[in-house]
C-alpha cells in the first residue's frame, strides 16, 4: 500500500462543518459552501470544527521546529541504558492480524484511513506493503506524520469515502470513543472493513490524554456496527504484567529522573515476563489479562446484538489466531 498524494489527500477531504467540498486558496482550505477558511500546518491542510473543546485549528497557526525532547546523550551512559534496555511489550498480532484485516479489503486499491497514525506511516506501510491499496494518515497531534490533520470526533471525509480504517491505541485517547467510532461507520462504505486495537490493562500513557480501556467484550461492544471477523490478543498478560511492574517501581518517586531510572530497573529485571504472551495466547481466557486486544469487522449494516457479544465471551473457537 502507498500513502496517498497531496492531490488525492485535497480531493477526499471536507469541510468538518458541513462536509462540503475544499479547495486550497495558497496556505489556507477553503469550504466551497460555507466558506470557512482552514489553516495549513507542515503544508497539510488542519481541519478541526470551531466548536471543538481542547484544539483549535490557530494553535496550528506557528510552524514549529518539532517537539523539543529533552533526552540523554545517545553514548552518555545513560543514554546506552536507556537505548539497550528490553521493551515493555511483545505484539503477538502483528502483522498476522494486519495482513488479516487487508485480505478482507475490497475492491482493486482499497483506501484506508487511518486515525490517528501517530508516527506510524513507515511502519504501517511496510507491513501492508505486499498489498494494493492506499493509505491516507490523519491526526490531531502536530508532531504525527500525516496526510491531514483532524480530531476523530469528527472525520473531515464524506460519507462512505473509504473501504477500510486502521485505528491503533488511539480511542483510549479521546474524549467520547463510541462519538468516534460513529465517525469511523460513517465513513466507511457497506462492505468497509475496521482494523482497532485497545488496551485492557495497561498503565495510563500519554499523561492528561489518556481516558479509557477495554475489555475484549467493550471492545466489540464499541464496534458493534461491525460483523467481526477477527479478535485476539495484542499484548498478552506478560507485556501487562511488565507494565504494571514498571508502574510499580516508579510510583515510589515523584522525581521524573528517579522515577525513570526505577523505571529502567524494572524493565531490565522484569522485561522477559513479555515473552510469555505466544505461549498464553493458546488459553483463550488469556484474553481477560492482556494488555491490549484487536478487534477486526466488516461494516454490515445491522448491528451486533447485546446477546451475541455476551455469547462470544464464552466461544473460544471464534478467536481467530
Ligand atoms: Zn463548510
Amino acid at each position: 500500500m502507498q500513502r496517498v498524494d497531496e492531490a488525492d489527500a485535497l480531493q477526499s477531504v471536507r469541510c468538518p462543518e458541513c462536509l462540503s467540498e475544499i479547495r486550497r486558496v495558497r496556505a489556507s482550505f477553503i469550504c466551497t459552501e460555507c466558506d470557512l477558511s482552514y489553516p495549513e500546518f507542515k503544508g497539510k491542510p488542519v481541519l478541526i470544527k470551531q466548536d471543538n473543546p481542547l484544539f483549535q485549528t490557530g494553535d496550528y497557526g506557528s510552524i514549529e521546529s518539532g517537539p523539543v525532547r529533552v533526552v540523554a546523550g545517545r553514548s552518555s551512559p545513560l543514554g546506552l541504558i536507556k537505548k539497550w534496555a528490553p521493551s515493555m511489550s511483545k505484539n503477538i498480532a502483528h502483522p498476522r492480524a494486519l495482513h488479516r484485516f487487508a485480505e478482507s479489503l475490497e475492491g482493486d486499491r482499497p483506501s484506508i484511513l487511518v486515525v490517528g497514525g501517530g508516527q506510524q506511516a513507515k511502519e504501517l506501510q511496510a507491513t501492508l506493503e505486499s498489498y494494493s491499496g492506499k493509505l491516507t494518515f490523519c491526526d490531531i497531534d502536530k508532531t504525527a506524520v500525516v496526510d491531514v490533520f483532524c480530531d476523530a470526533h469528527c472525520l473531515p471525509f464524506a460519507t462512505g469515502s473509504f473501504d477500510g480504517v486502521i485505528t491503533t491505541a488511539v480511542l483510549e485517547h479521546v474524549l467520547y470513543p463510541d462519538a468516534c467510532a460513529a465517525e469511523m461507520v460513517r465513513v466507511l462504505r457497506i462492505g468497509g472493513a475496521v482494523y482497532s486495537e485497545l488496551p485492557f490493562l495497561q498503565a495510563v500513557h500519554e499523561g492528561a490524554y489518556d481516558y479509557t480501556r477495554f475489555t475484549m467484550s467493550g471492545h466489540r461492544r464499541l464496534f458493534e456496527d461491525f460483523e467481526e471477523t477477527g479478535a485476539g490478543t495484542v499484548g498478552g498478560p506478560g507485556t501487562a504484567l511488565v507494565w504494571s511492574l514498571v508502574g510499580f517501581a516508579r510510583s515510589f518517586f515523584k522525581s521524573p529522573r528517579y522515577s525513570t531510572l526505577a523505571a529502567l530497573a524494572a524493565r531490565y529485571l522484569f522485561g522477559w515476563l513479555r515473552h510469555f504472551d505466544s505461549a498464553l495466547d493458546r488459553n483463550p481466557r488469556s484474553l481477560d489479562f492482556a494488555s491490549c486486544t484487536y478487534f477486526i469487522g466488516r461494516k454490515a449494516g445491522k448491528k451486533t446484538t447485546a446477546e451475541q457479544i455476551v455469547e462470544r465471551y464464552g466461544d473460544s473457537s471464534f478467536k481467530h489466531t
